[in-house]
């Protein structure tokens, strides 16, 4: 069968382009010298109903390269404003993001279609509106293993090379990144309006929001009220979901908080090997801002932004308005602490809640910290303990002091006798929860430096194979399962924007 014609590839929707001029800028992508296709992901463009042989054809990526806009696409970029490092910008927007347009997946969804590194746009600063191959290798990689861990995220859809350099301290090799999102507004998006007093945008960006992301809202007696819940429960789902498999955001300003619960923005992002709260690979984090126990703590800050964006919408006088907000606010650690430790006793293989089941978690998380063990690896031979106590070795192995460990495996077993007999079956589910690979850094930067040095893009397809199926054991890949030797720590992640 012949590919569908370029021109009737996109069934866009433009639900974004149809709110008021001051919500974006209208731009169109700067084209490109040598567009070469690096990656298309198949499976997600048949997910939006989107021909996959009639993208990887030259006049499909033409497209992905930004060198032709599509017919009915209304190219934008995004404003909005946000709190970097703490300190508040009025004005971020997209600087070099553009969104090509919105289209309806096979089951309903809407979902937003943009193109990282297509040029500058009115809101980029000083920066050339472009990106480098290795960062966009990155947020593929990452954002795909996410999605495979079943983690809310957005997703990669295309990676194409521009044929052009970007000047980063150096010459690299230039990238365009393909991104669909349920959508792209951001915590920021609404300070961009707060901070301007424009309340008749905020109150419309809510509108929009409700209508997108939580139409339930809309029948809740003070929507605005449920949206701020809604978002906040969300948020501390999505929380409790990142601080389960070691995930560390890096740059959890509130410009790269979405609004719909997605983890967005990729840049200096990392998954921790050896467990410590205090863990920080961003460059940029000198102080450890987002370190990895952080990152809760943060995320209830970030909401208290939102909130504060939302407090006029609240209610008719300041008092109730501010108490709706406090009450919201309120419920993220309640929210955040159910579904942390319910993640954690499902890690454990503990699926009948005791009382003192917490305590036990913590106990491994931190005989874990005093001992440098890998936090994945450890969950993961913790499933074949559960099944065999002789499987011990390989689990005690991970840790320092193994004798550390010891006792906590006693009180462990004596817990997981009040589960119940069936070992295999515990075992199993645990494996199911307890991924045996995820994008160590240092592979990550294995297989970018195979691409940017020497155009060998073979690591990075075989690493995101091995991603996609986290939770399997796929025997003849077990290097890609363990922590990096000590000449192999990768210490410092950068933004590479
Ligand atoms: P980020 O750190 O990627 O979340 O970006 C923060 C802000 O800087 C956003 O407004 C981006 O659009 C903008 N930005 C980042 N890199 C570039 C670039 N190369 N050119 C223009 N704007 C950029
Ligand atoms: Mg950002």
């Amino acid at each position: 069968m012949a590919p569908t014609p370029v021109a009737d590839l996109f069934p866009w929707d433009n639900s974004y382009a149809r709110l008021p001029h001051r919500f974006f800028a209208r731009v169109t992508p700067v084209p490109v010298a040598a567009p070469r296709l690096i990656r298309l992901n198949e499976t997600l463009a048949a997910q939006l109903g989107l021909d996959p042989a009639a993208l990887a054809t030259p006049a499909g990526l033409e497209i992905l390269s930004g060198n032709r806009v599509p017919p009915n696409s209304e190219p934008l970029a995004m404003a909005y404003a946000g709190h970097q490092f703490g300190n508040f910008v009025p004005q971020l927007g997209d600087g070099r993001a553009i969104l090509l347009g919105e289209l309806i997946t096979v089951d309903g969804q809407r979902r937003d279609l943009q193109l990282k590194g297509a040029g500058r746009t009115p809101w980029s600063r000083g920066g050339d509106g472009r990106a480098a191959l290795g960062p966009v290798l990155r947020e593929y990689l990452l954002s795909e293993a996410m999605a495979a861990l079943g983690i809310p995220t957005t997703r990669a859809l295309a990676a194409v090379a521009t044929g052009e350099s970007v000047w980063r301290e150096t010459p690299l090799p230039g990238a365009i990144f393909t991104r669909v999102a349920s959508s792209h507004i951001r915590i920021g998006t609404f300070q961009y309006f707060a901070a301007r007093r424009d309340l008749d945008a905020v109150r419309l960006l809510a509108d929009h929001v409700i209508a997108r992301h939580y139409p339930q809202c809309a029948l809740a007696p003070n929507p605005y009220r449920a949206l701020l819940d809604a978002v906040i429960r969300r948020q501390a789902e999505l929380l409790a979901q990142w601080m389960l498999v070691g995930f560390i955001h890096g740059v959890m300003n509130t410009d790269n908080v979405s609004i719909a619960g997605e983890t967005l923005d990729y840049g200096p992002c990392a998954f921790m090997d050896a467990h410590d709260p205090a863990t920080v690979y961003s460059f940029i984090d000198s102080r450890g801002r987002y370190a990895f126990g952080n990152q809760p703590r943060i995320a209830h800050w970030n909401l208290t932004r939102l909130a504060e964006t939302l407090v006029d919408l609240l209610a008719s006088d300041e008092t109730t308005a501010l108490k709706e907000a406090e009450a919201a606010l309120e419920a993220f650690a309640p929210h955040f602490e159910s579904a942390y430790t319910a993640g954690l006793l499902r890690k454990l293989g503990l699926f009948q809640p005791q009382p003192d089941d917490r305590k036990l978690a913590q106990d491994l998380l931190d005989c874990m910290t005093r001992n440098h063990a890998d936090y994945t690896l450890t969950f993961r031979r913790l499933c074949d303990a559960a099944a065999a106590p002789d499987q011990d070795q390989s689990l005690r192995s991970l840790f320092e002091n193994p004798a550390d460990l010891d006792p906590w495996l006693e009180r462990w077993r004596h817990r997981l006798a009040l589960e119940g007999p069936d070992h295999i079956a515990r075992r199993d589910a645990m494996r199911s929860v307890n991924p045996h690979f995820i994008p160590r850094n240092h592979l990550v930067e294995e297989v970018i430096v195979a691409a940017v040095n020497n155009q060998d893009f073979q690591p990075f397809e075989t690493l995101l194979t091995v991603l996609s199926a986290p939770h399997k054991d796929q025997p003849g890949f077990e290097r890609y399962a363990l922590p990096p030797q000590p000449d192999q720590i990768v210490r410092n992640t950068y933004c590479g924007t």
